[in-house]
């Protein structure tokens, strides 16, 4: 259907942080299936794997045990503040399962009440009718009204906005069952969490008996130099979702909770494909190989050299360039779009053999590989250099 609109560009290959066109022209990428493919392309130790994977078996289902399943939530669980893990497919699955378990909680505590899951502006949940709800962008919603109800909107970053929120249900004898947000916005263009806001937050929340669900889908599974984007702000949720990153390119998506918040019985939710033998053995390869290549500490490294590199862009394209934003391996170049836009830049970028991919409406993403070395982030900054020299 004629939902994308796409590039006039395919690709034959992969290797590391490299792509090759149908024509044999070679490209650096920085969009990593957009934050996806964590150990780059065609990683030999992830071919291998499910290679062995596939010869194994690949999928069963969830009405049985699943080893591999059992195995990737063990790591999940023992690595973050999550005790238990629910799988599916996609990011916007894992959000729609952390709706559905937030109004769950809400019904039973505050039984007959009506209840609110409270989201920020400028969020990005995923496409489904809930997420899409969830969603605080009104240009991804339009033409498909009525959104699901039960969802109010705070600014990102503003905590007066939340409380007035809380203020605003308390007043009306309503709940607020759960907040929704991500670490760092990812598609509203790449604005970091403050950790002021979210100490505030998770006191609120705490307070009020809601739960705290992050939407790591983006952050999650090392991008931001931790393994988890909640590490970078001091704080702990009740849950978080993640997909992205986890599968290193395949379909796998999580919901990650804490007792407290371990609320679904048989029946309340479930999926067919979700944590399959093939797809945990991907995630489980992805996480072996990040902590066995200590990964988090080229995120850091590399994202610090991004960042020294952004700093004298922006010093020498000052025209161009209004702000850098970002932490570890998701930073954003803000554009001045009186200037140019980041669509023109991404165009650009075809030319010098470089994949970029915009965010919100003024922000060159840059969401690398997290296998990225130094010499290719140097690579990835001259061409930067005469892409801007050029516009
Ligand atoms: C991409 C993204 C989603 C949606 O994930 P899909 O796999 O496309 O459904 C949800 N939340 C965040 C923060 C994302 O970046």
């Amino acid at each position: 259907m004629n939902t994308y609109t796409r590039f006039n560009i395919s690709f034959k290959k992969g290797e590391g942080c490299w792509l090759w066109d149908t024509r044999g022209k070679k490209y650096l990428d920085a969009v990593a299936g957009i934050a996806t493919c964590s150990l780059g392309h065609s990683d030999r130790i992830l071919r291998k794997k499910l290679v062995a994977q596939l010869k194994k078996l690949q999928h069963i289902s969830n009405l049985y045990k699943i080893e591999e399943q059992e195995e990737l939530s063990k790591y999940l669980t023992k690595q973050s503040c999550a005790e238990s893990v629910f799988f599916c497919n996609s990011g916007a699955e894992a959000n729609e399962s952390a709706i559905k378990l937030i109004k769950k909680f809400g019904n039973k505590i505050y039984t007959g009440k009506e209840t609110f899951i409270l989201a920020a502006e400028s969020s990005f949940h995923g496409r489904t009718l809930a997420t899409l709800s969830a969603t605080g962008q009104p240009k991804y919603q339009k033409g498909f009204e009525p959104m699901v109800k039960g969802f109010k909107f705070f600014k990102y970053n503003d905590i007066a906005s939340v409380k007035k929120l809380f203020d605003e249900c308390q007043k009306n004898d309503q709940k607020v069952s759960g907040v929704l947000i991500e670490p760092i916005q990812g598609e509203g263009g790449v604005i970091p969490g403050d950790k002021l806001f979210f100490k505030d937050l998770r006191k609120l929340c705490t307070q009020n008996n809601s739960l705290l669900i992050l939407d790591e889908v983006q952050s999650g599974v090392g991008r931001t130099g931790k393994m988890w984007g909640y590490e970078t702000l001091g704080i702990e949720p009740d849950g978080f979702t993640l997909a992205k990153g986890l599968g290193g390119g395949h379909a796998i998506g999580a919901l990650l909770v804490k007792e407290k918040a371990n609320i679904f019985s048989p029946g309340d939710h479930a999926s067919t494909f979700g944590g399959n033998p093939f797809a945990c053995r991907a995630a489980l390869t992805v996480l072996e190989e990040i902590t066995r290549r200590k990964i988090l500490n080229n995120v850091i490294s590399r994202g610090n050299q991004l960042n020294e590199g952004f700093i004298k862009l922006s010093d020498k394209f000052p025209n161009i360039i209004n702000g850098i934003r970002g932490i570890g391996l998701i930073q954003g170049l803000v554009i001045n779009n009186s200037y140019t836009d980041p669509k023109t830049i991404t165009l650009k970028a075809f030319d010098k053999g470089l994949l970029l991919v915009p965010a919100g409406g003024n922000v060159v993403r840059f969401v690398p590989p997290l296998i990225i070395s130094r010499n290719e982030i140097k690579i990835l900054l001259k061409k930067l250099n005469l892409i801007f020299e050029e516009l």
